[in-house]
């Protein structure tokens, strides 16, 4: 899976122009088919989306190339989980009050927190490493009190050297993008494409 712009036009160009590398090993993407046709639930409504598959020239293996505003096997756009998220680590609310508030279902939303939670430490090292790579000049990441606020701090940091070097930018599917999809995953890492 690799992630990728939210325009399909866009993507289409990029794809068959051979722009697009590999997260696996960088060599170039092919077009390759269409992924199954798939619903995003969305802030403003439901998004039918039917992503594109790309294979690559070098290793072969096909990709799934998944717009910016999804997650990998999340059905629900990753502004409206990044909402949640942020509810409960800096707002203190519970699952249930959060879910009635985003219109989601509480055990859905129960598990991108607790998911959440689980990979603190991991997305937490993560985001600095890529805070760090897109400022070299970046001072320490100061503890944010927990796991979790600390995680959502790293995530804040990050996207920050990312308006920095690339101009002005939603937060999180620039979360997307730096994970590659894999926020939520049970993945041992996070993200194959830090930045280019
Ligand atoms: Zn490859």
């Amino acid at each position: 899976m690799r992630i990728v712009g939210a325009e399909v036009e866009v993507v289409e160009v990029e794809l068959v122009g051979g722009l697009l590398g590999c997260p696996s090993c960088r060599e170039v993407l092919g077009p390759w088919g269409h992924a199954r046709e798939r619903v995003l639930r969305c802030a403003a409504g439901d998004r039918q989306i039917r992503p594109r598959r790309a294979r690559c020239r070098g290793c072969r293996q096909t990709h799934v190339l998944l717009p910016l505003v999804a997650l990998a096997r999340r059905q629900d756009e990753i502004a409206v989980i990044g909402a949640a998220i942020e509810a409960k680590v800096l707002g203190g609310q519970g699952f249930r009050r959060i879910a009635e508030q985003l219109g989601a279902s509480p055990i859905t939303v129960r598990g991108w927190l607790r998911r959440f939670a689980e990979r603190a430490g991991l997305i937490r090292s993560h985001f600095t490493r890529c805070a760090v790579a897109l400022d070299p000049e970046l001072g320490p990441v100061l503890p944010a009190g927990s796991g979790v606020a600390d995680a959502l701090e790293a995530i804040a940091v990050a996207v920050r050297a990312w308006v920095l070097r690339f101009g002005p930018a939603e937060r999180w599917p620039v979360v997307s993008w730096l994970s590659g999809g894999l926020l939520l995953q049970h993945e041992p890492t996070l993200g194959g494409l830090v930045v280019s």
